[in-house]
């Protein structure tokens, strides 16, 4: 049934986007007994591509809610190493096999599984309410306190208020916009294309970084394809495009010469996706009846794959820090406050980080044209296979590893499932960290 001009909605959290931030935390609220809201703008999850990898600590937050068998029973590659080629010389560079998880490797699920078996889940409990097709368009505050959201759903206008609403919905946030957020921007000299090519058996098994002659590519293997990701300077799409398809086919050969016989998959730009590289982070990541987390609160650049773990840590952390407060009435500043000051240091060492490779390495290496050597460091690791441990622990685990400490709440216990809700049908401390990797 669509909705009428005036239809509003109350519910004690209302949470702006679907994506792993967003359904992370509305299924752990929904699950400890909070009545909850996502909004999300699509009619489904099946979009371009968005990444895919499901780090270990995220698969470590599955197992601790007990849903980890069947989350594994997705189609999924798993990665236990990575590597990494310059020129003509390898190393591997994070061995996941000594992580402190239940999952010592990266699952490689597509994001929109991911998110459906979220949403799945989420549909079990009565107090979860997923609306898709319903875009946020703008915050309603009185007295300076957010209050509700409006929304564009393809059943008409709704209002929903709630005691507190959360923005989940990516690097693009219209809430944090509307809410007027300051942002620090930490800019990036890349940008990244994605695509797919077929997968040979006599490829080989390896996901990999490969640099050749000032070019760089990641590789990751899914299965019967490999899903590519080539860096460019930033902005430099449209020059690349004005160069021609088969100039660019030409690049890919020189980074991953195998791939020679089969570059002609991609016959034009359609499939190529522009990932337009972006860093920032909120100064405040809320205001009175207001949050932000994931891309919302802190886009990551794509160096390590880790915007999804720390959007789902996001979510456990706010989960664990608001539950108790949302369960008994609204969250105060101090609670909103708390869950930034968690989420802060995780959040900073890793853009640091990721800044970092971004000037030193990937900066000097695009259309440098030079041939490269292995740099020292690097030799390490092949020398001394337990650096291999540091990475893995900082890409697989990050710095704060977050845990599950809510309950499923006697009263939601999973009822039969229900059908999907769409709008138009609703009527209503990093030296520890060293030590631990290295002596453990
Ligand atoms: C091409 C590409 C490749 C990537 N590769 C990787 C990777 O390999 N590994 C990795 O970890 N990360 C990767 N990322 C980053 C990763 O997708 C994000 O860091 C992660 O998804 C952040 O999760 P989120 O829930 O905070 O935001 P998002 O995933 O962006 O989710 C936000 C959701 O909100 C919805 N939305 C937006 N606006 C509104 C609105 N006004 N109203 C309602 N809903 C709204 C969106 O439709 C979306 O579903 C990649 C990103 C891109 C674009």
């Amino acid at each position: 049934m669509p909705f009428g001009s005036q239809a509003k909605m109350n519910t004690r959290c209302c949470i702006a986007g679907g994506g792993p931030a967003g359904m992370m935390l509305g299924f752990l609220l929904a699950r400890a007994g909070i009545p909850v809201v996502v909004l999300e703008k699509h009619a489904d999850f099946l979009r371009d591509f968005r990444g895919d990898t499901v780090h270990p600590s995220t698969l470590e937050v599955m197992h601790e809610l007990g849903l980890l068998q069947d989350f594994l029973k997705l189609p999924h590659q798993e990665v236990r190493k990575l590597g990494g080629q310059i020129e003509e010389e390898f190393v591997i560079l994070a061995d996941f096999s000594h992580l402190p998880t239940k999952c010592k490797f990266i699952a490689l699920v597509p994001q929109w599984d991911f998110l459906n078996f979220l949403a799945k889940q989420g549909r079990r409990y009565s107090t979860f309410t997923l609306i898709m097709e319903a875009e946020v368009v703008e915050l309603l505050a009185t007295e300076g306190r957010v209050i509700g959201v409006k929304v564009e759903t393809s059943g008409g206008a709704l209002e929903v208020r709630a005691d507190l609403i959360v923005g989940a919905d990516g690097r693009g946030s219209i809430v944090r916009e509307k809410a007027e957020l300051k942002v620090d921007e930490f800019g990036a000299p890349m940008d990244v294309l994605w695509f797919r090519l077929s997968r040979k058996s006599a490829d080989g098994e390896q996901t990999l970084g490969r640099i050749v002659k000032g070019k760089m590519m990641v590789m990751l293997n899914r299965g019967d394809y490999w899903q590519c990701a080539y860096l460019i300077r930033k902005g430099d799409f449209i020059h690349i495009k004005e160069r021609g398809l088969e100039v660019f086919h030409k690049d890919i050969v020189t980074v991953a010469p195998f791939l020679n016989d089969r570059v002609e998959e991609l016959t034009d730009w359609e499939p190529i996706k522009l990932l337009t590289v972006r860093v920032d982070r909120l100064q405040k990541w809320y205001q009175p009846g207001l949050l932000c987390i994931g891309d919302a609160a802190h886009a990551m650049s794509p160096i390590g794959g880790v915007g999804i773990n720390l959007a789902i840590q996001d979510a456990v952390a706010a989960a664990n820090i608001l539950t108790d407060r949302l369960s008994r009435g609204t969250a105060t500043m101090v609670d909103l406050q708390r869950v930034q000051l968690r989420r802060d240091f995780p959040t900073r060492m890793t853009q640091a980080m990721q800044v970092f490779l971004q000037n030193q390495v990937i900066n000097r290496v695009l259309g440098s044209n030079q041939q490269l050597k292995l740099p020292w460091p690097l030799k390490l690791f092949n020398r001394w296979p337990f650096l291999r441990r540091i990475p893995a622990r900082l890409v697989g685990v990050g710095f704060q590893a977050e845990h599950v400490r809510t309950v499923e709440a006697a009263e939601v216990k999973p009822s039969p499932p229900t059908r999907s809700h769409h709008a138009s049908d609703i009527s209503i401390g990093l030296l520890d960290i060293i030590s631990h990797i290295l002596f453990k």
